[in-house]
């Protein structure tokens, strides 16, 4: 019997991901953004944390699977093809890019949330930087944690450190957003009145949802980014402005609504 459960469960499962949307776009004001998964990874169960492990444990059995997506984003507008975060695999991205007709030269400017390797592994392409004219914007925080990053030898003067609350090209404003990592940042840009907000790790599972105070102990300070979690969600839900996270299924992009339980996230339609 546990045979039968377990071989319907891997089917729904594989259905789940078969019909998952990986490329999704939408205007934001004037510009074009667009939602791009590179990969799908499925969370242990045992990475979840909580206050009360029983609590915990009828949170997950809620949940229909622990899926999860690597995401990154593409901004467009009249002079600049920006990304945001560049996912676990250069080729991959590449030709997912492709197939949109944008070739590694067109991208000059990258934004960087941290340096975890689900971030930034898409940057390099066998010992090469893959994007050969872009100016690359990472935290000085996160910068100074990570001194023997392979990214230094590849693009070098091409790194461009920011200080937080710094504005980036005049139009993308850097949010810090401490605690995943020791220089985390979002991004957050407007266009005629339409806000969407480049999340990163805040947000690694729909579980943190309903229950912003689960954490995966991806996070070097749980404590810190839960309250950041926290702040975030209050600030945006209901806020008529979009969401971009990193490891959100169906491209990634969408609001999030207050609801009695806690918040919900409703994915835009393709
Ligand atoms: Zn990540």
């Amino acid at each position: 019997m546990y045979k039968i459960f377990s071989s319907i469960f891997i089917l729904l499962f594989c259905v789940n991901l078969l019909f998952a949307k990986d490329v999704i776009t939408m205007k934001l004001g004037k510009y074009n953004i667009t939602g791009i998964c590179i990969s799908s990874i499925n969370h242990d169960k045992n990475l979840f944390r909580y206050k009360n492990k029983d609590d915990l444990k009828k949170f997950l059995a809620k949940q229909n699977s622990t899926a999860s997506a690597v995401n990154v984003f593409l901004l467009e507008i009249d002079k600049h093809k920006i990304l945001f975060d560049t996912g676990t695999n250069s080729k991959i991205l590449l030709e997912k890019l492709n197939n949109i007709n944008i070739n590694s030269k067109d991208i000059d400017v990258i934004c960087i949330t941290h340096m975890h390797y689900d971030h930034i592994a898409g940057l390099i392409n066998d010992y090469n930087r893959t994007f050969p004219k872009a100016n690359i914007y990472i935290a000085q925080e996160e910068l100074d944690t990570n001194k023997n990053s392979d990214l230094f030898l590849a693009y070098s003067n091409r790194i461009k450190p920011f200080k937080q609350n710094e504005i980036i090209l005049s139009f993308i404003k850097t949010i810090p957003a401490f605690g995943h990592t020791a220089g985390h940042t979002m991004f957050e840009i407007t266009s005629d009145g339409q806000t969407l907000l480049v999340c990163g790790d805040i947000i690694h599972a729909p579980i943190q949802f309903e229950e912003p105070n689960i954490y995966l102990t991806y996070d070097t300070d749980p404590i810190e980014a839960l309250s950041v979690r926290k702040k975030m969600m209050k600030e945006y839900s209901n806020s008529g402005k979009y969401i971009a996270g990193a490891h959100l299924l169906n491209g990634g992009i969408g609001k999030i609504q207050k609801n009695k339980l806690g918040y919900k996230f409703e994915f835009i339609e393709k």
